[in-house]
């Protein structure tokens, strides 16, 4: 069967730093990979190449047998909106909005009405169990309801694919588990494969399968070093 997302020969250079050396990658659809790897071994890089967000230097990154280099800005950005959902280390809310709106925020971007949209994220902010906050602001609640709010907000436009970056980064083990359960719970439900970038083993442990990132190379767990 056919990689929903992959890429191969990836290069990415800063200055004199490689940040990729070549890196081949493939994601199943309903997938969830855990991208494991020293800091600085190029995860991120990786995950920003698959997300369409740094153009590599070389290499492919092909989506629906689609090569992401092949389309325009904006078809890249639509693209994004359409099938893809981030959650970062530090949630990322605004702070201006409730939670509710927050997590509503990218299907009002993406042209969706106000209570359209608001009755998709409300779904979603139920399944994350933050429902009872939604008219909190950011800096009314918990990071880890914050977190919740963030994975609620990346699945409200039921994306095929989250690209999450250290999602617990932030969190102690207990919360962090709960967010990785519940996020990992809803993005099987609605068959969305997860990116997790994670540089710890107990985060990596909720994901079917694990890649190491070394040197800006990616090995699979048999062959990690
Ligand atoms: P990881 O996510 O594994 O910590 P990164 O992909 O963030 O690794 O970074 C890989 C290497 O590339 C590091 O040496 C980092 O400092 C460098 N790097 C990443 N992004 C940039 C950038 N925008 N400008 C300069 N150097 C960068
Ligand atoms: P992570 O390890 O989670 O990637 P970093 O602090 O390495 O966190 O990177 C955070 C952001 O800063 C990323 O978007 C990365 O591309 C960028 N970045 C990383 N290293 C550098 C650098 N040396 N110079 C400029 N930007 C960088």
């Amino acid at each position: 069967s056919r990689a929903l997302l992959s890429a191969q020969g990836l290069r990415k250079t800063y200055g004199s730093t490689d940040a990729l050396d070549g890196a081949d990658f493939a994601l199943m659809a309903g997938e969830v990979v855990a991208v494991m790897g020293p800091s600085g071994s190029g995860k991120s890089t990786l995950l920003h190449c698959l997300a369409g967000i740094v153009p590599p230097d070389a290499g492919t990154v092909l989506y629906q047998g689609k090569e992401m280099s092949s389309l325009s800005d904006a078809d890249r950005s639509a693209l994004r909106r359409a099938d893809f959902g981030f959650v970062f280390q530090f949630g990322q809310l605004v702070p201006e909005l409730t939670c509710l709106e927050n997590a509503a925020l990218p299907l009002r971007l993406a042209g969706a009405q106000r209570k359209e949209a608001e009755a998709a994220a409300r779904n979603r902010l139920q399944q994350l169990e933050v429902d009872d906050i939604r008219h909190h602001r950011p800096g009314q609640v918990s990071g880890g309801q914050g977190q919740r709010v963030a994975v609620a907000r990346a699945l409200a436009g039921d994306p095929r694919v989250v690209f999450a970056d250290e999602p617990t980064g932030a969190l102690d083990s207990v919360n962090g588990d709960r967010v990785m359960q519940l996020l990992t719970d809803a993005a099987r439900q609605t068959g969305a494969a997860v990116v997790l970038v994670t540089h710890e083993a107990r985060v990596a442990a909720f994901a079917d399968r694990e890649i190491v990132v070394r040197d800006g190379k990616v090995r699979d767990m048999a062959g990690a070093a």
